[in-house]
């Protein structure tokens, strides 16, 4: 072999393979990871791949690393590498290790250790395991199987020649046709692929870059990674990164195929099922607790039938055992459901502070703190997310402009009392001594068994003309924070409008 092996093809680093940086087995316990490419947000998919790995090593002692693949230049993006370690602290899933960044551990980048992939493929090539390939192909011809007996019986020396002439040529792995790799998945059991449907892959392309299934295989086996949890649209990757595994000697980790997170209709999920980014539910105001909750049921079940996990529990239930072998539906309506539970199990020290988020400016403009806090209060029992919360309680800041025409035909126009009720109820209201919520209902009630009304023919009238429709809070609370004259003057207007339909 000459000295400087491979110095005329300074694509390649030339650097010696140091045992650290390699010869990976002498690990000790769970070393999971997640790598996301970098080229969009944080899924949903994604984050429960995430959550999976970290539950694996948190349940197991172990360690959770975060790698972010950023191998492809062009689709690569340093917001959506921001997006997804956003999310991921967002979502409580750090990572255990990586270079220090600002006191805290920044993710490893996958770019920065190109180097190191393409010391692999030289030890490759000069072992024989890996050849230059100058078939006249375009590469994108890369994915069809193929084995090409002129290129991997070459000499190195000749191979070594084709490069000097031209460097951009790709290297292929030398795979023996016919043979079976065989695995088994921790999810779907044994998985059996003939190599004759793989072919000699290239492991680095024509442009000098190392292919994803070679950088992954240095990168998990170099950070000792003892378990792959990923999505299943990578099942079709395993066979390619155990021939890498092989040839270089090296023992591979375990693997587990997470199946895909479909929508409610069986179909993949996308956008058109509603949000699909980790983003998107923050801004629509999930809880990290319950959408962390609502991800682990997306196929894995508990042994008992249970539904709701603190952190804790998670960790000590998880097993891989309980991932099921079929997709798991993504429910957006249970998923609300379940936020809402999350939500009503906060102080309301809690709720307010993460509510007032989503508070619309020209609220706390127009109305201070304390008041927007009280109103907010009521909805507590009833918000399900709390980008929910303009559209629940938007006739606390403004006087409706329309009503819901049932609401109006059957309550208003379409009752006898309605109109009395409108009236007279607004002026005692304002001759109350104590304007709280007892003495108003104390009020109500009087009143409506003095006329010998229902209840709710004296409320409910009482509640379109407020809010323009029959769903409120209760009455009494509303009416506390709305205040005598704001009623009054929402019960004329709607006194205006009944004289002028009539
Ligand atoms: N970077 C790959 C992706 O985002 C994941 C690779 C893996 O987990 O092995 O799909």
């Amino acid at each position: 072999m000459p000295e400087g092996f491979l110095a005329c093809y300074n694509r390649w680093a030339m650097v010696e393979i140091t045992p650290e940086s390699t010869e990976t087995t002498s690990n000790t316990g769970v070393r999971v990871r997640f790598a996301p490419s970098p080229t969009g947000y944080l899924h949903t998919g994604g984050a429960r791949t995430a959550l999976f790995n970290w539950l694996l090593a948190r349940s197991r002692g172990g360690s959770f690393i975060l790698r972010i693949e950023d191998t492809d230049e062009e689709r690569s993006t340093e917001e959506s590498t921001n997006a997804i370690l956003d999310g991921l602290r967002w979502l409580g899933l750090e990572w255990d290790e990586g270079p220090e960044v600002g006191g805290e551990f920044g993710p490893y980048f996958q770019s920065e250790r190109k180097e190191l992939h393409l010391k692999f493929a030289d030890r490759l090539l000069k072992d024989g395991h890996a050849f230059v390939c100058d078939c006249p192909k375009d590469e994108a011809s890369d994915e069809r199987p193929k084995f090409d007996e002129n290129c991997r019986e070459r000499p190195l020396s000749e191979q070594l020649k084709l490069l000097a002439k031209n460097p951009a040529l790709p290297l292929r792995l030398k795979v023996d046709p016919g043979q079976e790799i065989a695995f088994t998945d921790m999810i779907r059991g044994e998985v059996r692929v003939s190599t004759d449907e793989i072919g000699d892959i290239v492991i680095v392309k024509s442009t000098g870059g190392p292919v994803y299934n070679f950088s992954c295989v240095i990168d998990d086996a170099t950070m000792n990674i003892t378990h792959v949890l990923r999505g299943e649209d990578h099942l079709s990757n395993t066979p390619k990164q155990l021939l890498i595994y092989e040839k270089l000697g090296w023992k591979p980790p375990q693997f587990a195929h997470l199946p895909l997170i479909v929508g409610m209709d069986r179909a993949r999920l996308s956008k058109r099922h509603g949000a699909t980014s980790v983003t998107a539910y923050r801004e629509l105001g999930i809880l990290p607790e319950a959408l962390v909750n609502f991800l682990l049921l997306i196929g894995w079940a508990p042994k008992d039938d249970r539904e709701e996990f603190t952190r804790d529990e998670m960790i000590s239930a998880f097993s891989v055992d309980g991932i099921g072998k079929s997709s798991g539906a993504f429910n957006t309506e249970k998923l609300f459901w379940f936020n809402g539970k999350h939500i009503r199990s906060l102080t309301d020290e809690e709720y307010l502070r993460h509510i007032f988020e989503f508070v619309p400016n020209e609220w706390k403009k127009a109305k201070r703190d304390d008041h927007i806090a009280k109103v907010m209060l009521l909805f507590k029992d009833r918000v399900t997310h709390f980008a929910e919360i303009e559209e629940l309680a938007w006739y606390f800041f403004r006087a409706p402009e329309e009503f819901n025409e049932d609401a109006w035909q059957g309550i208003i126009a379409g009752s006898n009392s309605a109109a009395m009720v409108l009236k007279e109820i607004p002026a005692a209201l304002k001759a109350l001594s104590e304007f709280d919520c007892e003495h108003i209902e104390e009020l109500v009630r009087g009143y409506a068994k003095d006329k010998g009304l229902k209840l709710k023919d004296v409320i409910q009238p009482l509640r379109v003309a407020t809010t323009g429709d029959r769903f409120s809070p209760g009455f009494f609370e509303m009416a506390e924070l709305l205040g005598a004259s704001e009623i009054a003057k929402r019960s004329s207007a709607t006194l205006a409008k009944l004289s002028a339909d009539n």
